[in-house]
């Protein structure tokens, strides 16, 4: 009676895992301060043109004429506009409003978008990997098993440090390929040319990608894209996820689009078609006055107040890096991305790294092992964060592992600046 598919998905370990790690330490040493460098979420508050919108869209319920009830499922038109002019013409690819659809979270949509495809179709995703898209597939029984950490009917791309992290071609052919760039957790990047190679493939095989470009916003650097479609031909192939949650602040507030091309036809029929059945069935639409916060963010001043924030982020992403390279730790990420991802030094295992942070340096980061067979022995640190606390974070890295690096006996010695007065 019940989905059988639900027992066999494992519990999430890791963040029970940290949690109770972390609490531990708390208790045992309760003067200490902890550095939280794991987080995932957003640290700074709504940009102001956000907060203008919400208030102004507010009032507007208030009055007979503004009311809104229920909107399109696809999204309004002023959104879907707004996306397509301030998230694709820029970049000089035409996606037209009528292929973006506006959910409440790339998490739902990458999630849901599996429900296009058969139960038998084939899967392969980068490993490590945002979980959403191994789960929701384990959910639809797609994925046979759950052995020794793995899936028996999955194809795991390993993105190791041999391979720059970046996932090689699957062996076979497959249905389906999850994407992310800049990645989460490994805060890697592709360049234009290492994209097309999968957007070949991918019409090559008649395979689908999933793009997901929810950290697009952290991309600085021009030979990095932004977006898929910025590959030649990869409206044939590919539906991309975007979000605001990073990009602006709206990790509460809950906005988002997917694009699926009208070019996609996969065995002669329109995943437009079938995407737009699927929301029109089961979403009533994000709600009117988020998705006016959210076409906010292209205003002149939105747009310079996104900015501040994603910089924001980005001088902590680099002062992470630079203090980790600083003790000879090679990273990935940090650069076009908000984490920093490195194999754990001297042999470590991702949580003795993590017990050596949180024991000496009193540093939450997240075991990369919790990602993905790929990730065992590699650790994510965020930028997600308050400066000071990163500059301190940065300081305690220095201290712990720079000693390490020149006097390998003093491995595991305490961090030596101050672990009070923190400020959040
Ligand atoms: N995709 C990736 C790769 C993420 O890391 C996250 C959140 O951390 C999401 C999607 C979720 O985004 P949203 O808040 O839009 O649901």
């Amino acid at each position: 009676m019940l989905n059988e598919n639900f027992e066999k998905i494992p519990a999430s370990y890791l963040f029970s895992e940290v949690a109770s790690r972390v609490s531990a330490y708390q208790a045992a040493h309760p003067d200490q301060t902890l550095l939280r460098m794991g987080i995932g979420d957003v640290t700074k508050p709504l940009p102001p043109v956000v907060i203008q919108a919400l208030h102004a869209a507010t009032d507007e319920q208030a009055t007979a004429e503004g009311f809104r009830g229920y909107g399109p499922e696809q999204g309004y038109a002023f959104l879907r506009e707004a996306i397509s002019d301030g998230e694709y013409r820029v970049l000089g690819v035409d996606v037209p409003a009528d292929d973006i659809f506006i959910g409440d979270g790339a998490k739902s949509d990458s999630g849901n978008i599996q429900e296009l495809f058969s139960p038998d179709a084939t899967i392969a995703v980068a490993d490590p990997v945002y979980p959403v898209y191994i789960d929701s597939n384990a959910m639809a029984g797609r994925l046979g098993d759950y052995e020794d950490g793995r899936w028996t009917d999955l194809t795991y791309l390993p993105c190791t440090e041999e391979n720059g992290y970046k996932p090689p071609l699957p062996e076979s052919r497959v249905d389906v390929i999850y994407l992310c760039y800049p990645n989460n957790p490994t805060g890697a990047t592709l360049t234009r040319d290492e994209l097309k190679v999968w957007v070949d493939y991918a019409r090559e095989n008649g395979t689908v990608l999933l793009f997901d470009a929810a950290y697009r916003s952290f991309v600085s650097d021009p030979s990095v894209p932004r977006s898929i479609y910025e590959i030649e031909g990869a409206t044939e192939v590919a539906i991309e996820f975007g979000s605001f949650s990073k990009t602006a602040g709206f990790t509460g507030l809950r906005c988002s689009w997917t694009v699926v091309p009208d070019e996609l036809k996969v065995e002669g029929r329109s995943l437009r078609a079938m995407w737009n059945r699927r929301q029109a069935t089961k979403f009533n639409g994000t709600p009117y006055v988020v998705q006016k916060a959210a076409a906010a963010i292209y205003s002149p001043e939105g747009r310079v107040q996104v900015q501040e924030a994603v910089d924001y982020y980005m001088r902590n992403a680099a002062l992470i890096r630079e203090a980790l390279v600083g003790v000879g730790i090679d990273v990935v990420g940090g650069e076009n991305a908000p984490y920093v991802w490195f194999r754990c030094p001297d042999g470590m295992d991702s949580w003795e790294f993590f017990d050596l942070l949180l024991n000496r340096a009193q540093i939450v980061g997240t075991p990369g092992v919790g990602f993905g067979p790929s990730g065992d022995g590699c650790f994510r640190l965020s930028a997600f964060n308050d400066y000071k606390n990163t500059a301190e974070a940065a300081k305690r890295l220095r201290s712990l592992l720079g000693a390490r690096s020149t006097d390998a006996s003093s491995a595991g010695a305490p961090a030596t600046s101050s672990t009070t007065g923190e400020e959040n």
